[in-house]
């Protein structure tokens, strides 16, 4: 369960460390020199996967050799140099420590370019070699000693969230984001031969991430990504650069290890807003996957290109009188303190039916919510958290409950997980997206009230609603009137991305853009191939 939560920061390694650190995990991780010729090696010969074969007796693979040859021998390298190896020897550092290599480039121009070459060599190797690899990445994360040292480093760098449930959704992304077996064909056939419907990739994918999942997001779109035949072309948040460095680095480093082609996940050593412009308008890349805020959402929808947006939402949580209104205290305090309320998924205001409310916030004070009753308490937590735009404030965004109350004068123990407060539906905390563990309560006399006001608050984001009922007329009717993507009954939030609850994970769920949950067949383009008049076997 997303319960205890330790605090934040316990010692990250400096960004001169990051090179070692790769080195110690890996070491950890016990890769075998049997492991790095990978899986499609074949004994006395020195050809990976990717690398055609060139058959006497198969004119199509000769021909296809013939092909890449040509191509490789002319795009990017010679054909008499040797393979690009993450294996090679590790760069010299910059004056910040940070070395180029294993996927990270020093100019957007060069991560694309690699990417594309990787990307051609991937189209060779077999869906056996796709699932391997992708297995990898899975295998590379769910490294104890990585998951906790990603997680610290990722909530020391942004200054946001916890590190044990930092580790459980790092976790998340690795164990359930949808891998080759998402890649479903469908087939017909009759008197004019057979038809196939494929998944087909389409080609670099620009990835940028958010400064509040930075390494699921990596995780996640990476196995869907390379899952569906793509190269991808990390632009991470700025405040998030070391660590998303390094997932891309590991991973990098497992897919040589296992005879992949080099730079399939790239990323910049600088990310900027600039780098990310660039790679939004680079003619090699050709979809875009955004998941962030509106700014980010709307720029990648702006290029004219396939784009996936990922975007906020404002999560409202309902309940009525015929909930079990101790569980749903339970619930509503876990979810929406989970990772101090980042991610997008997470509670961000309670409508409730007046019969229940005065019992339901008492059932939630027992579960570690603390009640704001003072006007001028509310007021001063205010002035703190909401800036002059009218905005969540970046500085307490992530922040704890009892962080937050520290700074406007009231010290409380690590036993306080939310603010709760009971507000007018006018106000910023109950209509802006937060992202801190301030809980807003709006009385309403009916659950149909609050189902109109939860449509309402949500702002037509299409992300996320939750609902405590066991009326299914009225569940049902929120759901069809709410039209989010993720709808969860009787649960925290976090169960609609896989924690505690069925089905597979993904960290870019795609309102805006109708994808909805996103994984491996979002990335890819159906592709028809018809052979007429033969091949049914009917
Ligand atoms: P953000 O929008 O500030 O940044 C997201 C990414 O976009 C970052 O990499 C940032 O550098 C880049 N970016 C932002 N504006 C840009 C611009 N004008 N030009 C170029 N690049 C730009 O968001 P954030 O604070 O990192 O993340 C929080 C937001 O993301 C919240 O709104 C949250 O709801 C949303 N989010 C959505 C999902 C989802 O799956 N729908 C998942 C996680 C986060």
């Amino acid at each position: 369960t997303a319960s205890a939560a330790p605090k934040n920061g316990s010692a990250t390694p400096a960004p001169a460390d990051v090179d070692d650190l790769i080195a110690s995990i890996l070491a950890n991780a016990g890769s075998t020199p049997a492991a790095r010729k990978g899986p499609d090696y074949v004994p006395g010969s020195k050809r990976c996967c990717w690398q055609p074969a060139r058959s006497e007796d198969d004119p199509v693979d000769d021909i296809v050799s013939q092909a890449l040859i040509r191509e490789l021998g002319t795009k990017g390298r010679q054909a008499s140099q040797p393979m690009p190896s993450a294996f090679a020897p590790t760069p010299v550092r910059d004056a910040e420590g940070m070395a180029p290599g294993d996927g990270v480039f020093a100019t957007m121009d060069e991560a694309i370019a690699a990417a594309e070459l990787a990307q051609r060599q991937y189209l060779f190797c077999s869906m056996a070699a796709r699932k391997r690899f992708v297995e990898g990445i899975r295998e590379v994360f769910l490294d104890e000693t990585t998951l906790r040292r990603i997680s610290e480093m990722a909530a020391e760098q942004t200054g946001m969230g916890n590190v044990a449930h930092k580790i459980i959704k790092n976790r998340l992304a690795a164990e359930k984001a949808p891998g080759v077996e998402d890649l479903t064909t469908d087939a017909e056939t009759g008197d004019g031969g057979l038809t196939l419907v494929e998944y087909s990739p389409f080609g670099v994918i620009g990835a940028i991430t958010p400064t509040t999942n930075p390494t699921e997001t990596i995780i996640c779109n990476s196995i869907g990504m390379l899952a569906a035949g793509n190269s991808a072309v990390f632009s991470p948040h700025p405040r998030a650069t070391e660590v998303s460095l390094l997932a891309v680095k590991l991973i990098n480093r497992k897919l040589a290890a296992l005879g992949a082609p080099a730079n399939l996940v790239v990323t910049v050593q600088k990310p900027s807003i600039d780098n990310t412009n660039a790679m939004m308008n680079h003619p090699k890349v050709r979809m875009l996957v955004a998941t962030g805020g509106p700014g980010i959402v709307k720029a990648v929808m702006s290029t004219g290109k396939k784009a996936i947006g990922a975007g906020a939402g404002n999560p409202p949580v309902v309940v009525d009188e015929t909930a079990d209104i101790e569980k749903a205290a339970q619930d509503i305090v876990n979810g929406c303190s989970f990772d101090n309320n980042l991610p997008c998924i997470a509670e961000k205001e309670v409508i409730a039916v007046d019969q229940i409310t005065d019992y339901l916030i008492a059932c939630m004070q027992k579960c570690g919510a603390y009640l704001v009753t003072d006007p001028t308490v509310i007021a001063k937590l205010e002035a703190l958290v909401i800036n002059d735009k009218g905005g969540p404030q970046t500085s307490c965004v992530g922040k704890s409950a009892a962080y937050l109350l520290d700074k406007i004068g009231i010290r409380v123990g690590d036993e306080v997980k939310v603010i709760l407060a009971e507000l007018p539906k006018e106000h910023p905390f109950v209509q802006e997206e937060l992202m801190m563990p301030i809980l807003p309560v709006v009385r309403v006399p009916s659950v149909d009230d609050a189902i109109d006001l939860a449509v309402e608050v949500e702002h037509g984001n299409r992300h996320t609603a939750m609902m405590h009922s066991t009326n299914v007329r009225k569940l049902t009717k929120m759901a069809k009137l709410i039209q989010t993507t993720i709808f969860v009954k009787n649960g925290p939030s976090y169960a609609g991305i896989g924690v505690g609850g069925e089905g597979f994970a993904t960290f870019t769920i795609a309102g805006p853009t109708g994808e909805g949950l996103t994984s491996a067949k979002s990335f890819a383009r159906k592709r028809k191939c018809v052979m007429v008049e033969a091949l049914n076997v009917r």
